[in-house]
């Protein structure tokens, strides 16, 4: 290739001993005979670019200019820049051909379907996406609660929990080619009458043992959260009972009017939308309230019973204090600023959350190193032309990746490329806070965020625009219905008063964010409707857990999560020192083995007396950044973007339910689309141990 082999050796140096293990482990290509790896870390990022870049040839391109577009490619990844998800980076150019990360498959409330959308459909489309490494999601809230009714046998249903129990064990069986193991999202809506039940699979006596394959989130409603804050009861509904079955409820409360305001729903909807041929839940019955649909179902005898909102609702607080779970995705949000509403309703979210997606639906992401973008010196800096740059780039790519891929069912292949959704997230954030000497946990850090996520937002959107000129935008683009995001993005004052948070910024930091503070959106808005836009969403915060290491760099938007700990994947432990953090302790003259060997005890220095001011307020690590942190830092990513953030709010192990609880609340009114609590040791089996000494 280009610059030959000298070039491919120096970049290899960028990369360090874990990324090494981690890309020999799973990433490299082997041959199957023999064995022996037939390529290098820079001949990978090469298959990477190449395979992508030839889509281009379909739209026209020429040889040439493909050679140039793989360069480009080969180039922001290769430098650590930007990294495409696992997937992508394993199976690019291979016989096993799926690219993407994320699916959100039906289960509708039947053995088989001719959709292919019953229980044993998906249970084979889901071993299909396992078995090449993608993550599933699933709303089970459709099917027949336990002990209802099953006509075909004058049988009892067993309920969609025992159905979860077969899809756990399934994923246990299929290993994806060894490299490694499946992961779900299963979701059930609040209203469902087995919802306690659900609630309760995963902690307890159930906690690590059952349903190990799965996060479990309830789908929560404003209606449920308001009943909640009231202490009202609220009504379990059996979705088998409702007028159209398994769709019923949803069909009463989709409610137009909680996902837009009314003056929108009366002028676009009602006029537009109906005369084109709209879609099926914004028809008539539709506008009605949470009441009115109350009431429909309970005439139509599809109440099984009530229970106080405020009581279900500390069960799913227990439960996450004590296990991690049940999380929360929060369905009214995530339909709400779902820029494609019109299309269909969103039930559902791939196992980390940060993809709210449709039936069928699959996304590929790639997430940015904000590390690299920090310009050095007595002032660092941001680099926002190399940045913005890196984003165009990006995005191109993981919109090649939508034609590149294989799709492991033509119902998958058919939903992704009619709504062409990609997530561009970023990780190396919390090392880009350290590098510009700022604190997680301070208001300055959180104006970067806010800030950051504007510009990759701005940035992404604008490529994506870009791509519509030269391929054309998405089959179910409608320029009049699509919803812009940035319409409804919270202010950042407001976001931290709900917090009760003063939105004090040093006027340095504001100075280095002006570039993204000053972006026009109502430009982009004209530019859109003019040139159309080539992906439904763009954007979406992966935790990046594989991609980091290979980056060497902090995961996602997560807070540096110890100085010194024991990663534990899963070909095997690694003990780490964070070197961002050596650096600093050589600049004060204490990287002395004893000190840090010390410090390595615990994993923190911000209880150290004998370490110097800045040291202890710059290394914050995750269980020392308050929860309130954790939740604005989600929060300012969640306003610029049209997916969703994975995050963590990690607890110290001594903190209590109610603390959970206010987390839960405090998510739902800031806007977040969805949330997971983990408090430190609550599960046997960690993914990352804190400290060294256990
Ligand atoms: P990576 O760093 O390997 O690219 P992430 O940690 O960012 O991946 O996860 C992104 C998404 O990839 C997850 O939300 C999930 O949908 C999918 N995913 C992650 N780990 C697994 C796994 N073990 N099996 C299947 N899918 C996974």
């Amino acid at each position: 290739g280009k610059g030959g082999w000298k070039d491919f050796d120096e970049r290899d140096l960028l990369l360090s001993y874990n990324a090494l293990k981690v890309l020999e482990a799973r990433y490299l290509l082997k041959n199957p005979d023999t064995l022996r790896y037939v390529e290098t870390p820079q001949m990978m990022f090469r298959r990477v670019a190449n395979f992508l870049a030839k889509v281009d040839l379909s739209y026209g391109k020429t040889e040439e200019e493909v050679r140039k577009v793989a360069d480009r490619f080969y180039e922001v990844m290769s430098s650590l820049k930007f990294l495409p998800n696992t997937p992508t980076l394993m199976n690019s150019g291979t016989r096993l051909g799926v690219l993407s990360a994320c699916f959100v498959l039906p289960v509708r409330d039947s053995m088989t379907t001719p959709e292919g959308e019953g229980i044993y459909d998906t249970l084979r489309a889901m071993a299909l996406v396992h078995q090449q490494g993608g993550g599933t999601g699933f709303d089970f809230s459709e099917l027949r609660p336990k002990g209802d009714t099953v006509a075909s046998t004058a049988g009892v249903a067993s309920g969609p929990i025992s159905f979860m129990k077969i899809f756990d064990v399934s994923t246990d069986v299929v290993k994806q080619g060894g490299k490694r193991r499946g992961a779900n999202m299963g979701i059930m809506h609040v209203w469902h009458p087995d919802v306690r039940d659900f609630i309760k699979s995963k902690t307890g006596q159930l906690k690590d043992a059952q349903l190990q394959n799965f996060n479990i989130s309830v789908g929560m409603y404003d209606y449920f959260m308001r009943a909640v804050e009231r202490e009202e009861d609220v009504p379990l509904i059996n979705p088998r009972k409702t007028k159209v079955p398994g769709k019923g409820w949803d069909y009463y409360i989709v409610k137009a009017r909680g996902y837009m305001d009314e003056e929108y729903v009366q002028e676009f909807i009602l006029n537009e939308l109906e005369e084109k041929g709209g879609s099926v839940w914004l028809d008539e019955s539709a506008f009605v309230t949470v009441d009115e649909a109350m009431v429909i179902a309970e005439r139509e005898g599809a109440v099984t019973g009530r229970v106080n909102a405020r009581a279900v609702f500390d069960e799913i607080v227990r439960g996450a204090w004590d296990s991690g779970d049940p999380g929360i995705v929060f369905i009214d949000e995530i339909n709400r600023r779902h820029p494609i509403y019109y299309v269909s309703k969103i039930q559902a979210t791939n196992p980390c959350a940060e993809e709210p997606l449709l039936s069928w639906e699959s996304c590929n992401l790639g997430s940015i190193n904000l590390e690299k973008f920090v310009i050095e010196g007595d002032k660092p800096t941001i680099d926002w032309d190399s940045l913005a740059e890196t984003i165009t780039y990006a995005v191109r790519m993981l919109d090649n990746v939508i034609d590149a891929n294989r799709y492991p069912l033509k119902q998958i292949e058919d939903a992704t490329k009619k709504t062409r959704k990609v997530g561009l997230g970023v990780m190396g954030f919390s090392r880009l806070l350290v590098r510009l000497g700022i604190p997680y946990d301070s208001p300055d850090a959180l104006y970067v965020s806010y800030n950051l996520a504007k510009f990759v937002y701005y940035h992404a959107f604008k490529a994506s625009i870009e791509l519509a000129s030269e391929k054309g935008s998405f089959p179910a683009y409608n320029p009049q219905l699509y919803r812009d995001i940035f319409d409804t993005a919270k202010p950042f004052a407001d976001m931290l008063e709900i917090l009760s948070i003063k939105p004090q910024v040093s006027p340095s930091v504001r100075k280095m964010m002006e570039r993204a503070e000053k972006l026009d959106f109502s430009e982009l808005k004209a530019l859109r409707v003019k040139n159309g836009l080539r992906n439904s969403t763009v954007m979406s915060i992966a935790p990046t857990g594989t991609i980091s290491i290979i980056a060497g760099t902090s995961s996602g938007i997560e807070p540096l999560f110890a100085l010194a700990f024991i990663r534990n994947v899963a070909v095997g432990k690694f003990m780490e020192v964070d070197p961002l953090f050596l650096e600093y302790l050589r600049k004060y003259e204490l990287d002395d083995p004893e000190v840090v060997s010390k410090i390595a005890e615990t994993g923190s220095v911000s209880e150290n007396v004998f370490m110097p001011r800045t040291i202890r307020n710059i290394f914050r690590t995750a269980h020392e950044v308050g929860p309130e942190y954790h939740l604005l830092h989600q929060a300012c990513w969640q306003q610029w973007n049209d997916s969703g953030v994975s995050k963590t709010i990690n607890m110290r192990s001594e903190e209590t339910p109610e603390t959970v609880s206010k987390v839960y609340l405090s998510a739902w009114k800031l806007g977040i689309k969805g949330i997971t609590v983990y408090r430190d040791r609550s599960k046997s089996q960690q993914v990352i141990y804190f400290g060294i000494k256990k």
